[in-house]
């Protein structure tokens, strides 16, 4: 009898039958295994005397409990044991189902006809089942720490031997491999293996984890230290040195001059740091974080110098004019000097809301930030500028919480770093331009508390986390326009205006002041290069426009560089410089400019400084930037020029007008374009309703007053100081229906209401000034606001004429050449 080779294709049970002896065995056998059988039965004797006689070594075998299904093994030999046993080796190679069993015959020997089973091809969730189990078995072959299960794995590749060779490892208790010998089917075979491989991980993994923590909880403190030897052994060994982190921050800490609090709170850090591992991520930041707190200039602070007479003379050093500034900054620092002196330094002894913050207003180039300067050192302090302009997040000032990829410490630690004391002069630059952020917190908020006295000695940045004691601090403010500094803040300042200079002020702070500076940037010798006060005028009016005198430094450095690149490329000489020699002369003008220091020495001989001529200033600076287009905008009728305040200062603003003829049906009205906030709107409608209401005085027939209007503000001056337009508008308007041009000399501010009053104005001074610079020479002013003219430097009143006006009429007798 002969079994059919079986096919991948056969399904389950379709082999054909065989005749094989048939014995019993006490335990599950299942495929795969290898058994030793003592013969110690005549039922196993039997049977397998009969299979080696008569079935080519092949024999059933059922096990356990049940009988209705078998094994076909094959015995390769009989043998004896060392004991003396005779006994057999089986082979188990499949299952088979047994179809008849027969009665003992032939020597006692029991036959069976059985049906070997032939796994069926696997579906793929079988084979997804498969890879599942596969990956639960590497698992636990690494937590057995096996050898035999890993080999398994490798060699063993159907899925249903598989699970035959895992019940055989696993030493299943014999209702489970019978269990596993019922699983016919290779679905169900490598379901029910799984299942146990999934229960046996968990057992193994709980097991592992309470292991380690036993082993953990007796000997962490031997494995850290071991394992720290070994760190240092490592780093030794790769010539990172034997650098102890951990040991130099606690030196510093012993060291530190900081706070009680302060060094509490970084030891504790510090004791974390240490039991942290290096892969962790607050390993970084708390690195970080402790850098920055050693960086801290704890317990550094200037004595402070409190000379009055002596700030007073580096006040005077430093800045030209500004007596009123200066004075109110020698007040300020007399107040301190009294409270210090009588020992009413504390928080608590200052009074709230006295408006300690001293604020400087005005606009750009007027000396704020350098004033802020000149104080910090006639305090003997270190000064630092901290830029809040464009500032959003509450976060800029106070800092990230560490846990922020990226946070960093506020704006005000950074300072307080950089100043190298906890008690410098901290310039807050450009207050006004700090937003209020809707949504990352209010900067406001952290900038009250900042400048609070109240608060301020317990300052929290977000980042350090530690109390900063800021009451020490002298900040100083500055803004350009004082209405969009947020109220609270501004109820605790000290405003102290600047307004602008003159162009007389501003040709002595050049010469004095900014041409010497720049002089020396450029390594010339003051001796060498003399520019005439002329000259000067001539940049103020040709090449800025301006309150301040930043351009205008920016302007002379250009002019100072020039100078020196041509000297120290031998262009130049003592000799008057002209045109030809600066635009010919070019044999060597490739030779480079960083020669300047070699050179200049060589080539100037000492005497008489080069000076610059008006006429070659052209060639140094370009065309001039500033076009005088006063007279020219207002030859023609229907535009006034009017005065505003802007952030840069004060400036001119030309209102244009027009009108044209409405159809039968259409409304008479009104059209805005241009910088028109909503107040200089409800100026405009004012301005025309007073012209309609008083159309006969004005000699204005009604044909014309049916007309729309359009009113516009060109760009260029968006002024910041709400209603001063009225008059310019009313002025313009009147100058389009008269058909007479407003005197190209007169500038004007004011508002108007409807009975022909004229309201008095903000900024006074700033807008004579503006009207000055560019060379207007008459300006109307509501009356009331005559005493604000005593700001104005007599020098620029002398050259003007003001008109100061309480009724339109006035207005227009000024700003119209008498008919
Ligand atoms: P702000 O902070 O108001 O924008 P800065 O302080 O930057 O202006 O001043 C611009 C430049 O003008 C600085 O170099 C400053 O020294 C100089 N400056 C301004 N006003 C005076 C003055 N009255 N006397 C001397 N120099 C001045």
């Amino acid at each position: 009898m002969s079994e059919q080779t079986s096919t991948t294709t056969t399904p389950p049970g379709a082999a054909t039958s065989v005749r094989l002896p048939l014995a019993h065995l006490p335990a599950v056998v299942l495929p795969g295994a290898t058994v030793t059988l003592t013969l110690a039965t005549d039922e196993v004797r039997g049977a397998i005397e009969a299979a080696v006689r008569d079935t080519d070594g092949r024999i059933a075998l059922t096990g356990g409990s049940r009988r209705e299904l078998a094994v076909v093994a094959r015995v390769p030999n009989i043998g004896n044991l060392p004991t003396g046993e005779s006994a057999a080796i089986v082979q188990v190679e499949r299952r088979a189902r047994i179809i008849e069993v027969d009665a003992p015959s032939d020597g006692g020997a029991t036959y069976a006809i059985v049906e070997p089973i032939i796994d069926g091809v696997v579906s793929s969730s079988v084979e997804a089942a498969t890879r599942e189990l596969r990956a639960a078995l590497e698992l636990i072959a690494e937590l057995r720490n096996s050898r035999r299960l890993p080999e398994l794995l490798r060699t063993v590749n159907s899925p249903g031997q598989l699970a035959d060779s895992v019940a055989l490892w696993a030493e299943f208790g014999d209702d489970d491999r019978l269990r596993v010998l019922q699983a016919v089917d290779v679905g169900d075979r490598v379901a029910a293996i799984n299942s146990w491989a999934r229960n046996h991980l968990n057992e193994l993994q709980v097991a592992e984890t309470i292991r380690n923590d036993v082993s953990e909880g007796m000997s962490k403190q031997q494995r850290d230290f071991m394992l720290r030897q070994q760190l240092a052994a490592i780093r030794k060994e790769l010539g990172e040195g034997s650098d102890d982190v951990v040991g130099e921050y606690r030196t510093k800490l012993d060291d530190l001059d900081a706070p009680e609090g302060v060094k509490v709170f970084v030891a504790k850090e510090l004791d974390r740091f240490e039991r942290m591992s290096e892969q962790s991520p607050e390993h970084g930041w708390i690195r970080t974080w402790l850098d920055r707190i050693f960086e801290m200039p704890w317990g550094e602070r200037s004595d402070d110098t409190l000379d009055l007479d002596e700030a007073q003379s580096i006040l005077d050093a430093d800045h030209y004019g500004l007596d009123d500034v200066k004075e109110r900054i020698v007040e300020f620092l007399a107040a301190r000097k009294l409270r210090h002196d009588r020992g009413l330094t504390r928080a608590s002894d200052d009074r709230r809301g006295n408006g300690s913050v001293l604020t400087l207003v005005g606009p750009p180039g007027v000396g704020k930030t350098s004033l802020g300067e000149s104080i910090a050192r006639a305090m003997g302090r270190q000064f630092v500028r901290v830029a809040l302009g464009g500032v959003r997040d509450e976060a800029e000032i106070r800092g990230h919480r560490r846990t922020y990829v990226g946070s960093q410490p506020g704006r005000i630690v950074k300072a307080l770093q950089e100043a190298g004391t906890m008690n410098p002069v901290i310039l807050l630059d450009e207050i006004d331009k700090m937003g209020s952020g809707a949504f990352a917190g209010d900067p406001t908020a952290a900038m009250l508390e900042v400048l609070d006295p109240a608060q301020n000695h317990t300052f929290r940045d977000h980042y350090l986390e530690v109390d900063l004691d800021l009451s020490e601090v002298v900040f100083i403010a500055t803004a350009n326009v004082a209405d969009t500094i947020p109220g609270p803040l501004l109820d605790r300042m000290d405003l102290i205006r600047l307004d602008g200079y003159t162009e007389s002020e501003k040709v002595f702070i050049a010469g004095r002041y900014l041409l010497p500076r720049q002089i020396e940037r450029a390594g010339l010798r003051p001796d060498e290069l003399s520019v005439s006060d002329e000259l000067i005028g001539s940049i103020i009016r040709g090449w800025t426009r301006e309150a301040g005198v930043r351009s205008l430094e920016r302007e002379l450095g250009r002019l100072v560089r020039k100078v020196t690149a041509k000297i120290a490329t031998g262009q130049l000489t003592n000799d008057q410089l002209t045109t030809d020699q600066l635009t010919n002369d070019s044999d060597q003008s490739d030779q480079v400019v960083s020669d300047v220091d070699a050179d200049v020495d060589a080539d100037v001989a000492t005497g008489t400084p080069i000076t610059i001529g008006d006429d070659e200033l052209r060639d140094w600076l370009g065309r001039p930037k500033v076009d005088d287009d006063v007279q020219h905008r207002t030859s023609s009728t229907g535009i006034a020029t009017g005065l505003a305040v802007t952030g840069a200062g004060g400036d001119v603003l030309f209102v244009e007008t027009t009108a044209f003829p409405t159809g039968p049906d259409a409304e008479p009205g009104l059209t805005l374009t241009g910088q028109l906030g909503d107040v200089m709107k409800e100026s405009a409608q004012i301005a025309l309703n007073y012209v309609r209401s008083h159309a006969s005085e004005l000699g204005l027939g009604d044909e014309a007053l049916r007309q729309r209007f359009h009113v516009h503000v060109p760009a260029g001056a968006v002024p910041k100081d709400g209603p001063s337009a009225g008059v310019t508008i009313t002025t313009a308007l009147v100058s389009l229906l008269t058909g007479r041009p407003v005197k190209s000399s007169v500038a004007m501010t004011g508002e108007i209401n409807l009975q022909g009053q004229v309201m008095p104005i903000g900024g006074v001074k700033q807008k004579v000034l503006a009207a000055h610079r560019m060379g207007i020479t008459e300006v109307v002013l509501p009356a009331r606001n005559g005493p604000d003219l005593e700001d104005v430097p007599q020098n620029v009143l002398d050259e003007m004429t003001i008109h100061l006006a309480a009724t339109y009429d006035e207005v227009a007798a000024a700003a119209f050449d008498a008919a």
